[in-house]
């Protein structure tokens, strides 16, 4: 399945037409073979991840319209895990630890009636790579079946995972099953590229932006935390709170399972897998900045600076150069390169959190009817016009686990900004070295609720000097937020994990000072608290 990808990457970067026979080929083969050995004759992984299997032989059918491409997915689709079954099965979600228990589900066939009468299972939840992975499984089938019952399914999967296992950052507690939503719970580097691809996917196939909100929660805000500047080295698992990474470090399940190296920087810490799939998320991310639409112009559904190079209208040849300081600034500015003037529509995604987004063209304000979140402006374009995007970034807070509070803007999630030192382990060995992280810094610190009522002007937001420069470090971030915060005495490191006090909110001692805390954007951080507790004091 990883190999099915990998050709269609290659052919939509070359168009080399071995890759169509190859699969072709391929693809005859499996419609022979499948059905004496099913997806998972070896390994049940394989019919939780189908959905990469389908996804690669629906591509080829909209290339080469051959029939038995057809019949080979509906036989892929009856032999993978019934991902739409299961996200809409409201009997998974009456267990409070683990909503979803559907592990007992192994091998193909599957037993619907076992699938609707499942019982609470205390062995464990689903595997955090396979969610990511299986979430796109319904959308993909979409494609053929064509009812909404399965965009529906994704999306509600999207809702429940945010309710029972979400984090912050956009992603969920998953240190290989499910996990809650416990701030300190890991996050596998795995399920972030893989969730990106998938929500990445159902963006193509539904033009619904809410995939498009959700993708970019993840790219701004998990995806940079987890690896070093230099992508050469990561964590296998993140945590929104984490403020010591050691190789003592334990979580609820992976206790000792990879000598405790889950959470330290490596190359090979933790498991390996993560440093094969790593490379996947940034590429496919620029990959989805631009589409054509079917109106025959042009579509900005994702923000970051680029250049794309595209034919609209009557095939006419169009550059985009898009000049931004997203997701740390406001203004989005394209300026459009074409050989002769042209008309056609420029789509223009509005992000769901923000209020009153502005057009400007060549200066002058534009006025832009937004429908399911995007602006269509159309006109007769000229080389060199000029076309600008504003997108208020307003502060507000959320509310996460344990009615903890986590501070946003526009886009980003803050953290606490906690200067750190680390200290390489176990150099003999190259591929096993690591680095651990202390922090130099305090991290126990509240926020006061009543600044959370009193936003944006409980916070003051400090845009620093920025010339562009890699972003993603303390020593670079390009914007800062300043507010009032305290320290939380009784909060302290519980099996090196910044597990909350059990009963912080009802603190009774001497009211420690209010201080100024800095909270910077949570992928510039490596240590950081994301999530916090909150003093109902004045
Ligand atoms: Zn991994």
């Amino acid at each position: 399945m990883v190999m099915l990808k990998i050709l269609q990457q290659y052919y939509s970067a070359t168009g080399d037409e071995r890759v169509i026979d190859c699969l072709t080929r391929y693809f005859r083969y499996q419609l022979q073979e499948l059905p004496g050995r099913p997806l998972d004759y070896l390994t049940l992984w394989a019919n939780r991840r189908g959905a990469d299997n389908l996804q690669v032989v629906y591509w080829l059918y909209n290339i080469t319209g051959d029939d038995f491409l057809l019949e080979l997915g509906e036989l892929i689709n009856e032999q993978t895990f019934p991902w739409t079954t299961i996200f809409t099965n409201e009997e998974n979600y009456n267990d409070p630890v683990t909503p979803w228990h559907y592990a007992r589900l192994e091998r193909y066939p599957f037993d619907e009636e076992q699938i609707n009468t499942l019982t609470i299972s205390k062995t464990g939840g689903i595997h955090c790579v396979n969610l990511a992975q299986g979430i796109k499984q319904p959308v993909i089938y979409y494609q053929k079946a064509q009812e909404e019952q399965y965009i529906a399914a994704a999306k509600k999967a999207l809702k429940d995972i945010r309710k029972y296992h979400g984090q912050p950052q956009g992603m969920y507690g998953g240190d290989e099953p499910l996990h809650g939503t416990n701030p300190v719970q890991g996050v596998e580097f795995c399920s972030i590229s893989e969730e990106m691809y998938s929500l990445e996917s159902m963006l193509t196939i539904t033009g619904d932006m809410e995939f498009a909100d959700q993708l970019e929660r993840i790219v701004y805000n998990a995806l940079p935390a987890q690896a070093s500047d230099d992508f050469s080295s990561r964590q296998y698992f993140q945590a929104a709170n984490q403020v010591e990474l050691t190789n003592r470090l334990e979580t609820s399940y992976q206790t000792n399972t990879h000598k405790g190296t889950d959470f330290v920087f490596g190359t090979l810490s933790g498991y390996p897998c993560c440093t094969c799939n790593m490379h996947q998320s940034w590429p496919k991310y620029v990959q989805n900045l631009y589409y054509a639409t079917k109106d025959r112009g042009v579509a900005a559904l994702l923000y970051a600076p680029s250049e794309v190079e595209l034919l609209v209208a009557d095939s006419v040849p169009l550059r985009i150069v898009q000049e931004t300081g997203f997701p740390f600034r406001e203004n989005v500015q394209f300026t459009l390169e074409l050989p002769n003037a042209a008309t056609f529509p420029f789509h223009l995604r509005i992000p769901g959190w923000t209020e009153n987004a502005a057009v400007s063209i060549n200066g002058e304000a534009q006025p832009v009817e937004i429908k399911d979140q995007i602006a269509v402006v159309e006109r007769e374009w000229q080389n060199g016009d000029v076309v600008t995007l504003h997108l208020p970034m307003k502060l507000r807070a959320t509310y996460w686990h344990d009615f903890s509070q986590a501070v946003e803007r526009g886009p980003l999630v803050y953290a606490l900004k906690i200067s750190s030192e680390s200290r390489a382990k176990d150099l003999k060995d190259k591929y096993r070295a690591f680095e651990e992280v202390f922090p130099l810094d305090d991290w126990n610190y509240g926020l006061i609720e009543k600044d959370l009522f009193q936003l944006p002007e409980s916070v003051t937001v400090i845009e620093n000097d920025w010339n562009g420069e890699y972003p993603w470090n303390l020593e670079n971030a390009p914007i800062e937020l300043k507010m009032r915060g305290m320290k939380v005495p009784e909060w302290k490191l519980t099996n090196g994990a910044p597990y909350f006090p059990a009963f912080w909110g009802g603190y009774t001692g001497e009211q420690p000072p209010v201080e100024e805390i800095t909270l910077v954007p949570y992928g510039c951080t490596t240590l950081r608290i994301t999530a916090f507790p909150v003093y109902a004091v004045q």
